[in-house]
């Protein structure tokens, strides 16, 4: 049986980080972990191939090649995942659509031979057996249970071109305790913390560092901390042994809710093991809003100071926030700027509210009559897909200043030298040495510090920095390219 996995083109978004990879000899910032989770959990004796749309092409050798093309993405990739089914309808092979893309919205693609939906471990093992028993596989598979992790097979890494890629990334957790009413994470995860075996984790950074995989590892749980005590007790005191076992080979990056200020001994855990940076959903410094989409871990809490405390600890804040929610006063796009200013949090994904299919935004606002259309899952893209409560040109209007407000050269760079200025240098990491840094640098300094408009804050920004915190110069650098990157997907001239 030969098996085509192919993963869709990233448009580009606040995430695909297109513009900064430009810098790079890298073309994407992570792989595809859900298609080699399937690779993994396929049969042995199957041949598969790998297709990353954002590293290389799909050819028609490739297509004709396959017996079954496996398309898994997210509802942003929709367009290339439109264009990935009609190039192998051309050639009349058969398509199995997974992942969040078809398990949201499989009513959309009845021209799909097999619908794999839900959870892999669980509908894929259905669709194996169906086949591998001689049976005709059914259209749609899916099911209500939820996946046992510690079941989980080592994803096939080996697929992958690693060195196409800025970070690898694993998974260590799915499910989230908490119940924000935008997120679609628990109706398609659950509440209950899955977590695989600390052995498990192991085997797979065990893995990567055979690949010869140096450098950052993503760990993309929806909230890392869900099960904190399984977390402090078992996952990083393994996590800090293998580090130092293998001397420091990995950074890692991860997503938390914002109660990990409210432990100084794991943040010091999650430290030593090598995190150096974690996303965190803020939303709004407004308490209402946080009421208003259930945001109970933000609530009757000192945000900023607990971003500050996070930071304190040595990882770098990256934050998500939203404006659009029902109780949103014309004060609030200044405030939001205020907060990030005064957070010192160079990177913010700051979107317009939207509601995806399966969660409780989406059930109230249909019961009002406010959905307007299918959340597009680029947040950033300005647009809304209900009808808001504050007037629709005050809102985009009050988006576009945040935008502006905190992407312009000088709010960026004056955030980012709050953000150095306290920043702890990092742990001595086991880095390879790549000149392809070098080339990237020059070029940085070249479109950045030359031909761009905002040079003037540019080199205002790098004499800081070789002043102030020369040890830091790498990350300046970087910061000074995602500022790139985020100017230009949001169309800021300087
Ligand atoms: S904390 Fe994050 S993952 Fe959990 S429900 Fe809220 S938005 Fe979703």
């Amino acid at each position: 049986m030969n098996i085509l996995l192919v993963y869709p083109e990233n448009p580009d978004t606040f995430w695909s980080f297109k513009h900064a990879l430009r810098f790079t000899n890298k073309k994407s910032s992570i792989p595809p972990l859900g298609l080699i989770t399937v690779s993994s959990i396929l049969p042995k004796n199957w041949n598969k191939r790998l297709i990353d749309l954002n590293v290389t092409k799909l050819k028609h050798s490739d297509i004709i090649w396959a017996d079954y093309v496996f398309i898994s993405g997210m509802y942003v990739q929709t367009e290339s995942a439109n264009d990935i089914i009609a190039e192998c309808k051309k050639y009349n092979v058969k398509i199995v659509g997974g992942g969040p893309l078809f398990t949201q919205n499989y009513n959309h693609y009845s021209h799909i031979d097999h619908l794999v939906l839900n959870e892999a471990e669980v509908t894929l093992s259905m669709f194996i057996n169906d086949i591998e028993s001689g049976k005709t596989p059914q259209r749609i598979y899916r099911s209500d249970e939820y996946a046992d992790m510690t079941k989980t097979p080592v994803p096939d890494f080996g697929l992958l071109s690693m060195k196409d890629y800025v970070g690898m990334n694993i998974q260590v957790a799915r499910g989230c305790p908490f119940a924000c009413d935008f997120c679609e994470i628990t109706s398609l995860l659950g509440h209950k913390v899955r977590m695989k075996d600390t052995s498990q984790v192991i085997a797979e950074l065990d893995a990567l560092y055979k690949l010869n995989w140096r450098g950052i590892v993503s760990i993309v749980d929806d909230n890392f901390i869900g099960n904190k005590k399984q977390v402090k007790t078992d996952l990083l005191p393994a996590m800090i042994s293998w580090m130092k076992e293998h001397n420091h080979p990995f950074s890692f990056n991860t997503q938390t809710s914002i109660d990990l200020a409210d432990d100084k001994e794991l943040m010091e855990m999650m430290i030593e093991a090598g995190f150096f940076s974690a996303f965190i959903g803020i939303e709004t410094p407004d308490e209402q809003g946080l009421e208003d989409c259930n945001k109970v871990q933000n609530r009757n809490r000192n945000l900023l100071e607990s971003v500050k405390k996070i930071q304190k600890a040595g990882f770098q804040v990256t934050g998500g926030f939203i404006v659009g929610f029902d109780s949103d006063s014309p004060t609030v796009f200044e405030r939001q700027v205020e907060f990030i200013q005064e957070s010192g949090i160079v990177s913010a994904l700051v979107g317009m509210l939207n509601a995806p299919k399966n969660t409780r935004l989406y059930d109230r606002l249909e019961a009002e009559n406010r959905i307007l259309a299918d959340a597009t899952g680029n947040t950033t893209d300005s647009t809304i897909n209900f009808i808001p409560k504050m007037d629709i040109s005050e809102l985009m209007k009050g988006y576009n200043n945040i935008i502006h407000g905190i992407y312009s050269t000088k709010p960026y760079y004056k955030r980012a030298r709050m953000f150095l200025k306290d920043q702890k240098v990092p742990h001595k990491r086991n880095k390879k040495f790549e000149p392809s840094i070098i080339f990237g640098f020059i070029k940085s300094v070249i479109v950045i510090g030359i031909i761009k408009r905002g040079r003037r804050e540019y080199w205002k920004f790098i004499a800081w920095t070789l002043f102030r915190r020369p040890n830091l110069f790498v990350n300046a650098a970087t910061l000074t390219v995602f500022g790139y990157h985020y100017r230009t997907v949001f169309k800021i001239r300087k």
